[in-house]
């Protein structure tokens, strides 16, 4: 195979696994929103016959001989050598699972979200129990076939963050938990900030037409993309131009969809914002799960929780709301917004206590893989650090360990992006500042200049530079927990008179 023969074989097998991908998430998209009951066993064999056949693909000697033959040549274009670069990553670590492993896996994985979501419903550990037992075992047995590593959760980060290590996350973390307490119990020892504004009657349709709006306003493309309803909610691309966002609603608490839907933009945004000439390759995706985690919490708490952003939306917020906005002013919204409190459920969580949870379920999910922690023990577990961490015990494990959909999907090694996606964020909103009168720009309501320069610094990138990469290239620096600490200590500072 001759240079040119392996580079057109790359680019074919690249399209076409990546088209089927995207079938993928046109069956798992329509699994978490639509699917009748009784289809769920059915969906899940459909679904594993289609891994199957693109693991198959991606082990395809013929593939492995074209990026061999690639490796020592000089490219035309750089995407095409970040192309390779991607394939060979994944190439390697799909050859190292074993095609029976895969299937096994992906057919667990879609009966055990659904036993997931039933045991959560009734707020029983025990139904879920023996499919968390089994997904443990598949996820040790992942890093059986794909080490040796220094650590065995190094092994799993890598697919969501790629080059960050268990050890570095563990020393960011200890950076940073001390500081977010001593944050928090300062917070504590202040009058709590009056929350009542968000907890009045915000109906339903109305919820969802102020969410529509408001992310039409900030730059969401409804002609490429929806909002649906589902139980966890979570955005997916179904194609270049066709990128799924979802929400929950609750009447009685203004936050959960509408920063909902502002959160699950900020993902569709970097999705609908890759170079077009990344069109129907996997370089059209983001670079890690830590810098997607970027996009949405920037939009959703930079932006969405500013005083700036509660000054523009106020005139709608009165609109769609005449009943639960009456009497009140933009202040008062903007602390109702802001109220830090702990609390039991991750997705709900100010922007204070949020890395608490996540340092929670890096430290079991460590534990689990290691074997330090049996699943049966993870419900007493997860309420003693708890307790310990935020000083409350989770009433029930709906609450509690039940709470989250990741570990019914395998996807532990997941949760600590979300921490990076916060110090990112912060690092993104330092360096705007700098180059944009950001809050006056948001105050206006004029969202363009900042999407753009989100698009030209970091969206259209797509996966042809890393995260490591384009912090460096935008700030000048490596990933850093002072700019989110900073931001933190100037804002709850002020809202709470520390
Ligand atoms: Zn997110």
């Amino acid at each position: 195979m001759n240079p040119a023969e392996a580079l057109a074989l790359l680019r074919r097998l690249d399209q076409k696994i990546t088209r089927f991908s995207r079938i993928g998430a046109v069956l798992g998209w329509d699994q978490e929103t639509y699917l009748p009951e009784g289809a769920v066993e059915g969906r899940g064999e459909q679904l594993a016959a289609l891994e199957g056949l693109i693991h198959e693909w991606t082990v395809d000697p013929a593939f492995r001989e074209a990026l061999e033959t690639l490796q020592g040549t000089v490219l035309p274009e750089e995407s095409a050598a970040a192309l390779a670069g991607e394939w060979r990553r994944r190439v390697e670590r799909a050859c190292k699972l074993p095609q029976e492993y895969v299937e096994r896996r992906a057919r667990h994985i879609s009966l055990s979200q659904h036993a997931w979501a039933a045991a959560r419903k009734a707020k029983d550990f025990g139904a879920f129990r023996p499919y968390l037992e089994t997904m443990v075992g598949l996820t040790r047995e992942a890093t059986d076939y794909l080490g040796p590593a220094a650590h065995p959760y190094d092994l799993l980060i890598e697919e969501y963050e790629p080059g960050t290590t268990t050890a570095e996350l563990k020393s960011l973390f200890a950076g940073l938990a001390p500081e977010l307490s001593a944050l928090v119990k300062a917070i504590a020892g202040r009058p709590p900030l009056d929350d009542s504004p968000v907890r009045r009657h915000y109906p339903r349709a109305a919820q969802e037409a102020f969410g529509r709006e408001v992310l039409g306003a900030m730059g969401f493309d409804f002609n490429r993309g929806r909002l649906d309803v589902t139980t966890h909610p979570f955005c997916t691309t179904l194609g270049f131009d066709d990128v799924r966002l979802t929400t929950r609603y609750n009447e009685g608490f203004f936050n959960e969809a509408v920063y909902g839907m502002i959160h699950e933009m900020g993902h569709g945004l970097y999705e609908q914002g890759f170079d077009p000439s990344l069109r129907d390759t996997a370089l059209a995706d983001g670079t890690s799960l830590g810098l997607h985690e970027s996009q949405s919490r920037f939009w959703e708490n930079t932006v969405g929780r500013s005083r700036a952003w509660i000054t523009w939306a106020w005139p709608r917020l009165q609109a769609h709301f005449p009943e639960a906005t009456a009497g009140l002013n933009p202040e008062a919204f903007y602390r109702a917004v802001n109220k830090v409190e702990p609390s039991f459920i991750r997705v709900e969580a100010d922007e204070v206590t949020y890395n608490l949870h996540i340092i929670l379920r890096f430290e079991l999910e460590c534990a689990l893989i290691t074997g330090d922690l049996a699943v049966a023990d993870l419900p007493g577990a997860w309420n003693e650090r708890f307790t310990q961490l935020f000083g409350l015990t989770p009433p029930d494990d709906a609450q509690g360990c039940l709470q989250d959909v990741h570990w019914s999907m395998g996807g532990l090694g997941y949760f600590p992006t979300y921490s990076l996606g916060n110090l990112y964020a912060a690092q993104w909103r330092t360096q705007l500042q700098s180059e944009l009168d950001l809050n006056g720009q948001i105050s206006r309501g004029d969202f363009a200049p900042i999407l753009a320069w989100l698009r030209s610094r970091l969206h259209r990138w797509g996966r042809t530079k890393t995260a490591g990469q384009l912090v460096q290239e935008v700030t000048g620096g490596p990933l850093n927990p002072q700019a989110f600490l900073g931001y933190l200590k100037t804002k709850y500072g002020e809202l709470y008179g520390l």
